[in-house]
């Protein structure tokens, strides 16, 4: 691989972070949430890895990835899918057994006719809006639409397996909305009860709710980021304290290493100026390689943290499309080729994501999951098993 950058993902991670989840919530099934290129990390193996380390669902927004999932030949774990326009392929996701959520009547009597054409019934979640202000059926709107639910039911076109909802402040755990919108999800629960339906799996929690909140853990649980091994509440906790390990490394290898004088302009409009003679090191990764501009640095405010030779210095200057540039100093020994790492899962005081985060002024979930397409992810199991 000619490549000189790639983003390394550690499967046994993966699998161990699925472990924690489950241990945090012992009522709950584990949803891992692998939308996105399965946070950047490449759908297909953690999606594996997630099944292997016990989750029992994958959660995907777009349809398209969940069907991905399938085509991938993932077939031990069930698969919910909620994010689509008028027009999605909800014929093929019936097929592919693969659960949609309705989160508005138009879809609800799209994934009929989905069921009818397809000859099976449809596996819905239903969605109620709790106050997040997002997707979902508002509480009123849910109720008007179940007489309509029971009607595809009888006719044998829908299956009503779950209701389901996402919080708005689930990183805030003692944030009032979190106990309210708790209130209005078993209010709903109640109405949907009250109506005869029998759900097979009840649903709330995000990375931080399984975390923080055991009381609206229910029957199963939908974790993204902490799959990842990042955590979902910096502000609270770093990863270690939940039992989490990142799972994803961003290398390089050095692409030049120069000696320069004091005084030297780094990078576009020299916001990085040498002070004395040093040598400064050139990473093969830029903005397009999902390198926050936001985290370059000047000789007052490192820019994002880079790991070499056991130091972690700030990028120097601005963050280009390709490259960004790294003062190592005068006594450097370093040569072109050398090892760089901009993340990792932090065990020898080296960044991770959330010290990028920090420094663009971000979150981790935004670095992972911007990585670049054209950056290769290679795919290691530091236990040597296979996922
Ligand atoms: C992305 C997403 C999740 C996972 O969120 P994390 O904060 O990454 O744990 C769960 N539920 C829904 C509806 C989502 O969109």
């Amino acid at each position: 691989m000619s490549y000189p950058a790639r983003a390394v993902v550690d499967l046994a991670a993966v699998r161990s972070n699925v472990r924690s989840l489950a241990a945090h919530a012992p009522t709950a099934q584990v949803m891992a949430v692998v939308k996105a290129d399965g946070y950047g990390h490449g759908l297909l193996p953690t999606a594996a890895a997630a099944v292997a380390g016990g989750a029992t669902w994958l959660g995907a927004a777009q349809v398209d990835e969940a069907l991905a999932l399938r085509r991938g030949g993932i077939t031990g774990a069930r698969v919910l899918t909620w994010l689509y326009a008028p027009g999605a392929p909800l014929r093929e996701a019936v097929e592919a057994d693969v659960d949609v959520s309705v989160s508005a009547p138009w879809a609800l009597a799209e994934l009929a006719a989905a069921a009818r054409a397809a000859g099976r019934p449809a596996r819905a979640h239903l969605k109620v809006d709790t106050g997040l202000g997002r997707n979902g059926l508002t509480p009123a709107d849910l109720a008007a639409l179940l007489p309509e639910v029971l009607r595809l039911r009888a006719e044998g076109a829908v299956e009503v397996v779950g209701l389901w909802s996402h919080l708005a402040f689930a990183d805030e755990p003692e944030h009032p909305t979190v106990k309210h919108q708790g209130e209005v999800f078993a209010d709903a629960l109640r109405t949907v009860d009250a109506a005869g339906v029998g759900l097979e799996v009840r649903h709330l929690a995000n990375s931080a709710a399984t975390l923080t909140t055991p009381a609206v853990h229910y029957d199963l649980v939908r974790p993204g980021i902490a799959v990842y091994g990042l955590s979902p509440v910096p502000q609270l906790g770093g990863h270690d304290d939940y039992g989490l390990v990142p799972a994803m490394t961003l290398e390089a290898e050095l692409a030049n290493v120069k000696r320069v004088p004091g005084g030297h302009g780094v990078s576009y409009a020299h916001q990085y100026v040498t002070t004395h003679d040093t040598v400064l090191g050139l990473v093969p990764l830029g903005y397009a390689d999902g390198i926050p501009r936001h985290a370059s640095g000047t000789q007052e405010q490192p820019g994002g943290p880079v790991r070499v030779g056991g130091r972690t210095i700030g990028v120097a200057g601005r963050v280009c499309m390709d490259q960004v540039v790294v003062d190592l100093g005068p006594d450097a020994t370093e040569q072109a080729g050398a090892r760089v790492e901009l993340f990792g899962n932090g065990r020898d005081g080296g960044p991770t994501a959330q010290d990028w985060a920090v420094a663009a002024g971000t979150i981790s979930y935004e670095i992972v999951t911007r990585i670049g397409a054209r950056v290769p992810r290679v795919h290691v199991d530091s236990e040597g098993t296979a996922p």
